[in-house]
């Protein structure tokens, strides 16, 4: 029998390496074969050189991943009809399976997304909410779930801020940490949504690989072990988290210790059997309810009811399409802001040549962006950000200016907000477009990232772009029964109005979802009519509010300036919230971060042109592929773990 080319990048074996898992992956093809197996083609093969390997190698092992870190170099894979990207190997290469095994795009993502819960806790699990975009490949049209999180039926509007309305002290030990921040899980049920209506695999298979980690346990991977000990105080005031991810002792588990999780197990087993059902009803839900409530450790306790979560519903939306010259964009709609702002973004920079302000210097990582690039695209991201900061909010509680997605990414709307922009002199701040009195949200900007994303191309041409996540690093720091609870809903305002009284958009609301940033993507080509063409791209990030800037610069990245996806992820990020502040990744190794980035000459002239430059590293999570008319390319992030496999061209 022959036998699929399972293709990792070198630094994805590499990764593997350092996990521990899957010891001598990078060295040997069989090993590789092992892991995933039993194609009707080929033999497994590393996609990257040795020589690139081994340099990604000694990145690597000297380097341990987290948010921060960078592996210098990564190289795209190339793979022949399916491909799946996702922030860990182990994700990747258990979704990789599926696929080979023929499952669909949306059987994939299930076990990425179980997997990653258990493996990368920190970012995402089915304690939390995710955003998908389905692609389907016979009918050609794109779907757009959402799982979000729902505010409790008891929550009140000043739930975040103040105890009761009697003890207006804020929830102990902080709103984030309390009982209060915890939504009613979303995921599931979308995905149980998505794979009755997409799925081939059986629900029950796609749980093995989760089921098999969870048991036998797996190594906690450097980005993990970094994550830890960052927030070992606040996970040791949870009894289960403290019980699971330190030592007896208090301190933090290190990078390499191996983690069983019996009680993730036990739960994933009962869901594979019974459906979604089992959690949100039942014992699990019980035991949801108790953990929320409970107020052990001194925390505030959560509103959350069993009928809250019996109650959930997925909601199937319109996903948001729009042009961008010789492309159409997909995204997410209210309640994320993800796709109206990346697609307002675009809008507004169809009207420069981008093309010609190509980075300089293109080499593996991306090359070094323009300040001309860099100061438009920060400038088109103030424009647009001013607008969702006021408009955007979840479209079920309150309506977007003309009661249209449409609105805010009129062509003509947008061909104004570009000539706003001077191309000599930052605007700093940007006001929002007057689309007369409506509510005006500011949602909170969690500096940490509770989120992760995976992308994924089956071999019957289906896509799906997933990000998903607990909020902030381990959600709400709740651990039950083996997963982690979010703290979505310190996405909504915690103040649910303006100092002069104007109620908030994106104030609390029970039932309401909080605005989310999210921005899973697709991307097709787009005929001079107007009508959709072939898929030609998957992408999306973590990153809180940023996330819309870190896929603005890898769609740029990929169509303007022919980046592959691994250059255009592993590219420096950059660009601009509505803030005079723009952000430059310290992380990336063309940008000279050192004295604040003051011998760095972008950094200089974009300070010439007005700019507040923060070279702060920016922690994307991004994945990427890309089909190109032979097949499919792949890149993961170098800032993350992550690693992009599939089968052979
Ligand atoms: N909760 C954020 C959102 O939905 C995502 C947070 C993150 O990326 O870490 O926009």
């Amino acid at each position: 029998m022959t036998r699929a080319r399972h293709i990792w990048t070198g630094a994805a074996a590499a990764t593997l390496l350092t996990v521990g898992l899957l010891t001598g992956c990078s060295s040997t093809e069989e090993t590789t074969t092992a892991e995933c197996t039993s194609a009707p083609n080929g033999t497994p093969v590393l996609a990257a050189p040795p020589t690139a390997a081994g340099t990604t190698t000694q990145n690597l092992s000297t380097n341990p991943e987290i948010a921060s870190g960078y592996r210098s170099g990564m190289t795209a894979v190339h793979t022949g009809s399916y491909a799946v990207s996702t922030a860990n190997p182990l994700a990747t290469e258990a979704a990789c399976r599926v696929l080979h095994d023929g499952g669909t795009a949306t059987d994939a993502l299930v076990t990425a997304q179980l997997v990653l819960g258990l493996v990368e806790p920190q970012a995402s699990g089915i304690g939390g909410g995710a955003f998908l975009l389905y692609y389907d490949g016979t009918t050609k049209t794109v779907e757009a779930y959402d799982g979000r999180e729902v505010a409790p039926a008891a929550a009140t509007e000043n739930y975040l801020r103040w105890v009761s309305d009697a003890d207006r002290t804020e929830p102990q030990p902080n709103t984030r940490a309390s009982g209060r921040s915890i939504g009613v899980p979303g995921v599931l049920r979308m995905l149980e949504l998505a794979h009755r209506e997409h799925g081939k695999t059986g629900w029950r298979e796609l749980f093995d690989p989760a089921v098999a980690l969870a048991d036998d346990g797996f190594a906690i991977s450097p980005r993990l072990a970094g994550q830890i000990a960052e927030s070992a105080r606040d996970l040791a005031r949870d009894e289960a988290a403290k019980q699971y991810f330190l030592e007896p002792d208090g301190s933090p588990k290190p990078a390499g210790a191996k983690l069983t999780n019996p009680a993730l197990s036990k739960t994933l087993s009962a869901i594979a059997s019974d459906g979604a059902d089992a959690f949100y009803t039942g014992v699990i839900a019980a035991d949801i309810v108790e953990a929320a409530t409970a107020g052990s450790g001194g925390r505030t306790p959560s509103l959350l009811t069993a009928q809250d979560l019996a109650g959930y519903q997925v909601k199937k939306r319109t996903a948001l399409c729009s042009g961008y010259r010789e492309h159409e964009i997909c995204g997410m709609p209210a309640p994320s802001s993800g796709g109206s702002t990346v697609a307002a973004t675009l809008g507004i920079l169809a009207n420069f040549d981008l093309a010609a302000l190509k980075p300089e210097a293109i080499d593996r990582n991306g090359g070094k962006p323009k300040a001309e690039a860099v100061h438009l695209i920060s400038e088109a991201e103030r424009l647009a950000y001013a607008d969702r900061n006021k408009y955007v909010a979840d479209t079920d509680f309150v309506p977007l200016p003309g009661n249209s997605a449409q609105t805010l990414i009129d062509e003509n709307y947008l061909k104004q907000r570009a000539s706003l922009i001077d191309p000599g002199r930052s605007m700093g701040t940007a006001k929002p477009g007057d689309f007369g009195p409506v509510p005006v949200g500011v949602g909170p900007q969690p500096p940490e990232h509770g989120t992760s994303h995976i992308s994924v191309v089956d071999k019957y041409g289906n896509a799906a772009a997933m990000t998903t996540t607990v909020e902030s690093a381990f959600g709400s720091f709740h651990l039950v029964d083996g997963f982690v609870l979010n703290n979505q809903l310190t996405d909504f305002a915690a103040d649910p109005a303006d100092p002069d009284g104007t109620p908030v958009a994106n104030r609390l609301q029970p039932g309401k979802r909080p605005r989310s940033s999210m921005a899973p993507t697709l991307v097709f080509d787009r005929a001079p009519d107007g009508a959709r063409g072939e898929l030609t791209h998957v992408t999306g990030s973590p990153g809180g509010a940023v996330i819309i800037q870190f896929v603005v610069k890898t769609l740029i990245g990929m169509l303007d300036w022919g980046l592959d996806p691994q250059q255009a992820v592993s590219a420096v990020s950059f660009g601009a919230g509505n803030t005079p502040t723009t952000g430059v990744g310290g992380e990336h190794p063309a940008i000279n971060a050192t004295d604040n980035g003051d011998h760095d000459p972008l950094v200089l002239r974009l300070r010439e042109l007005g700019h507040q430059v923060s070279v702060a590293p920016q922690s994307s999570g991004l994945s990427a592929l890309h089909r190109d008319g032979t097949g499919l390319i792949g890149g993961a992030d170098p800032r993350r773990e992550g690693a992009v496999l599939g089968d052979t061209r």
